[in-house]
């Protein structure tokens, strides 16, 4: 694996680092946390087995300071307080009862630039076409991620929505048309338990349905929260969307589709 190459996110030239997926300051997933939001989310299924002796890829694609500095240090730890405020809910459902919505509290712009991160680590550079490399997706998502502007920009939208699964799931350009004739979708996404994001390209007028906008906006500043409702109900199944089960059709090229069984690393504990 090249170990020096061209940022994916930033353009620098040098020493390339591995991305981490989930991030390493997730906690694991428990199964009696996954079977509980499976009940809520009324899709209760086998835990996935782990997939043996399937290599986990590694995305050795994004320099040190993108990973430390604008990763690790900033946008990560807005998007694994997000997913542990989900977790919190969930585990408190034990105890109350069910709301429609799960509000938790959450820093849009940072969750935001976590999740493109992420998403643009997934392919290094020099697995692209150079006509990829300037698309104006991808252009957008790196202006966005390297700025501190607060709006997406108008070709990208963020939906997220609850995923009760131990698995990790990473794809980039996913094509999908729901049916009976809606779409095609042109998706990049992010799943590890309890939340799963999309990142739709050009999609002008309609939101998919029952996904949960996520607009930076509203929170007044680039590292601003806001109290987020995530609905509970109609939520996708869990292999949505990068499965195309009965309710859509995929086209899709396998090579940008990452499915990751390991769990996430125990968290530090300093
Ligand atoms: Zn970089």
């Amino acid at each position: 694996m090249a170990r020096h190459g061209r940022c994916v996110t930033c353009g620098a030239l040098g020493k390339l680092t591995l991305d981490h997926v989930p991030p390493r300051s997730a906690v694991p997933a428990r199964p009696i946390e996954i079977r509980r939001l499976g009940q809520i989310l009324s899709s209760i299924e086998q835990a996935d087995p782990p997939r043996r002796g399937f290599a986990a890829p590694d995305f050795r694609s994004i320099c040190a300071r993108c990973n430390n500095e604008r990763l690790g240090a900033v946008y990560d730890p807005a998007l694994v307080a997000f997913a542990d405020r989900v977790r919190t809910w969930v585990r408190s459902t034990l105890i109350l009862t069910l709301p429609q919505d799960a509000t938790v509290q959450m820093k849009p712009a940072l969750v935001a630039r976590a999740v493109i991160g992420h998403i643009l680590a997934a392919v290094p550079e020099r697995k692209m076409q150079p006509e990829e490399w300037a698309s104006p997706a991808n252009e957008a998502m790196r202006d966005y991620f390297l700025g501190d502007s607060l709006a997406l920009p108008p070709i990208l939208q963020l939906v997220v929505w609850p995923y009760a699964s131990s698995r990790t799931v990473l794809a980039r350009q996913l094509v999908r048309v729901e049916l009976p004739s809606q779409g095609p979708y042109l998706l990049d996404v992010l799943k590890f338990y309890p939340v799963a994001f999309a990142l739709l390209i050009d999609q002008s007028q309609t939101d998919l349905p029952h996904l949960r906008r996520i607009y930076p906006e509203m929170a007044g500043h680039p590292a601003g929260e806001i109290q987020f409702r995530l609905p509970l109900t109609n939520a996708p199944h869990k292999s949505w969307p990068e499965s195309p089960g009965e309710t859509g059709i995929l086209l899709v090229s396998t090579e940008r589709v990452f499915v990751i069984d390991r769990a996430a690393p125990a968290r530090a504990t300093s």
